[in-house]
């Protein structure tokens, strides 16, 4: 029981998993662009974060009166209360 404890600190380097390929990283100040692999990675990582959030822009049309109109609805409900 104190065996499996202790090795957790005294063993290898910790590693993560690329949130983009998988590849095992070491968690280490080396390592500039953990948890990702490469900068590659975290590259495609923005891009698909940018690229979804740019797609949900385009896709709801939430303009600023339809943003009065929930507000004006939240109050309301507030007022009920
Ligand atoms: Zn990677």
């Amino acid at each position: 029981m104190s065996d499996s404890s202790s090795s957790q600190q005294t063993g290898s380097p910790l590693t993560v998993a690329c949130p983009q390929c998988r590849t095992p990283v070491v968690w280490s100040p080396e390592s500039t662009f953990r948890p990702f692999c490469s900068k590659r990675c975290h590259l495609l990582d923005l891009g698909a974060w940018a690229d979804e959030s740019h797609r949900i822009a385009g896709e709801t049309a939430m303009d600023e009166t339809s943003i009065d109109e929930m507000v004006a609805r939240m109050e309301r409900d507030l007022n009920q209360q």
